[in-house]
């Protein structure tokens, strides 16, 4: 994972990639790794940062999809329970159990989630995580002392599974990277080349650093590009119709005090007909989601105004102190891409929950899905990938393949426990603490954010690609959406040491800082009152 050997790979390589992936998101990144641990050459290129996009914003939950049992849809939960189980064996430091309270109004209510439920832990098996049960009032009182009691008569608890989104997306790529893969991150694919067929044989890149473009020829393209796929189709076919609907979901975090205790809180229908989620993140509480249709997606997406009401308005129903937009340290955004019907004859819809299509110039596209399944997505398009370009290859191996430096082999230990538990809770903590103790002074604390240290700069400027102050600040540790106002305070300091790191000057500093601080107003709660 350094990006400078990655540049060196692309531009020294004499013959053809056997796939090149666009987009550096959960979809790209276990597609990356699928194909590489099957032996295949791959190159992933990232416009922005790896996780920039949706893959960053999630609720960080790895669940079967509760809702869909309403729905009848037995496989697709079937489906997801079962790579719900899968990550959680791979990746059992950054993927844990986490238990829910569905508050219910009377008996009955208790009786059909209670029946629902129990399904769900049957469609699941033996799957390490906890069982339903129901619970009484004061049972959930004990649970969440601050919820209202007015607001339930009891309700049943059940199990799904929480994880650091980005975190586990770096381990993702370094696990890819030890496999083969080349991932490059602030790559942008802006073009395609074909050959006299019309059969796509390279790729166009700019390099977002340098500037400089170059050209890499490929067997295979993979369209990962998320919210942004229909965009890159059009690199394919400028006249392609879009296939994708933005719709965007936001999240509000508050301090835990608002939420203590160590079990979630959803609510299927709120007063307007929406899920809330109410779940506890390291020392905050991450409310959420909306679901707004919007026009087209953007990187950087803003939370509107209308959101935040209905987050806080339905918080306060439910909660004994009514949270105001003071209290909330961060705001997220993320955009979903949904998948409108896909009627084109060369479709499969392998699944009904993604669906990966392949253009007549060979461009595959993944759309859809969740963070929960991408291991099948991956398995899903690498097959077909394989299938279509007449690709040389195994057969899927990513069921059995542990996430980087997985837990058992390195412990938690000073670095993760004296850096903020959690939020720089890394399965590398052994090697990370290590470092420290050969140069002390990377235990100093981050000037503006004493809960951060030097080490949490410089381990993954070396190791995970960091390359700027918002990669630090956003991606590697999860600051920007603990705490905006802390992480604007510690950019100063973040930036100087990247400097330090990656030979910068003082101009490239100031730059960062502003660049940062112009991010984070996403993030602020002062522009909504
Ligand atoms: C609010 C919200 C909450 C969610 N919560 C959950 C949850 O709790 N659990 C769960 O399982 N799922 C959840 N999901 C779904 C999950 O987050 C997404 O399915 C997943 O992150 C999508 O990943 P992706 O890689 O397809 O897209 P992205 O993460 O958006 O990645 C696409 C990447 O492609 C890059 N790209 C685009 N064009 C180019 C180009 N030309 N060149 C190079 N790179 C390019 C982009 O920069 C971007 O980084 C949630 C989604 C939303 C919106």
């Amino acid at each position: 994972m350094k990006r400078k050997e990655a540049i060196d790979r692309i531009t020294n390589r004499q013959h053809p990639w056997d796939i090149v992936v666009i987009g550096g998101g959960a979809t790209g990144v276990a597609t990356a790794l699928d194909a590489a641990t099957r032996g295949l050459d791959v190159l992933l290129v990232e416009q922005s940062d790896f996780g920039k996009g949706t893959s960053s914003r999630s609720t960080k939950l790895v669940h079967g999809g509760v809702r869909y049992l309403e729905q009848g849809n037995l496989t697709l939960v079937r489906d997801a329970l079962r790579e719900r189980t899968m990550l959680r064996r791979l990746a059992p430091m950054l993927v844990h159990d986490l238990p829910f309270f569905i508050p219910c109004k009377n008996a009955w209510q208790r009786f059909y989630f209670w029946i629902g439920l129990k399904l769900y832990d049957l469609l699941a098996g033996s799957s390490g995580f906890g069982k339903s049960h129901s619970a009484t009032a004061s049972m959930a009182t004990g649970l969440m002392p601050t919820l209202r009691p007015q607001m339930h008569r009891g309700g049943v608890v059940y199990h799904d599974g929480q994880f650091d989104d980005c975190r586990l997306l770096i381990h993702m790529a370094r696990t890819a990277a030890s496999h083969g893969a080349c991932l490059v991150n602030y790559m942008t694919a802006t073009g395609l080349q074909k050959d006299s067929r019309g059969v796509i044989q390279g790729v166009e890149l700019q390099d977002r650093e340098s500037g400089a473009n170059l050209t890499v020829q490929t067997r295979c393209v993979i369209n990962a590009g998320g919210p942004f796929s229909d965009a890159v189709m059009r690199l394919d076919d400028a006249s392609a119709e879009p296939r994708l609907a933005a719709s965007q979901g936001v999240h509000i975090v508050l301090p835990r005090s608002f939420f203590p205790g160590e079990t979630a809180l959803i609510v299927p229908r709120t007063s307007d007909g929406r899920v809330l989620f109410m779940i506890p993140w390291h020392d905050r509480v991450v409310i959420g989601t909306t679901d707004t249709p919007i026009g087209h997606a953007v990187l950087e997406p803003t939370a509107q105004q209308q959101e935040i009401d209905f987050l806080l308005n339905t918080s306060a129903e439910y909660l004994t102190r009514a949270p105001s937009i003071q209290d909330v340290t961060s705001i997220f955004t993320g955009v979903r891409p949904l998948v409108k019907n896909d009627r084109s004859s060369r479709t499969a819809s392998l699944s009904r929950d993604h669906s990966i299509s392949v253009s007549d110039s060979g461009l595959v596209t993944i759309r859809g899905g969740k963070w929960t399944t991408v291991r099948k997505m991956a398995e899903d398009c690498v097959d077909r990938s394989i299938a279509s370009a007449g690709l040389q290859a195994g057969s899927c191996r990513t069921q059995s393949i542990s996430l980087h430096a997985i837990a058992g082999t390195h412990q938690p230990s000073v670095a993760a426990s004296s850096s903020k538990a959690g939020v720089f809770n890394s399965p590398d903590a052994v090697e990370i603490a290590n470092m420290v103790a050969q140069n002390p002074l990377w235990n100093r604390p981050i000037t503006g954010l004493p809960a951060m240290r030097v080490i949490d700069v410089v381990w993954p400027v070396r190791y995970e690609m960091a390359r700027t102050v918002e990669d630090v600040l956003a991606r590697r540790t999860r600051w920007l959406f603990l705490d905006a106002a802390a992480a604007i305070r510690a950019a100063g300091d973040v930036a100087a040491i990247l400097a330090s790191e990656l030979d910068r000057d003082e101009s490239w500093q100031r730059q960062q800082v502003a660049a940062f601080t112009s991010v984070a107003q996403h993030y602020l709660n002062t522009q909504y009152n």
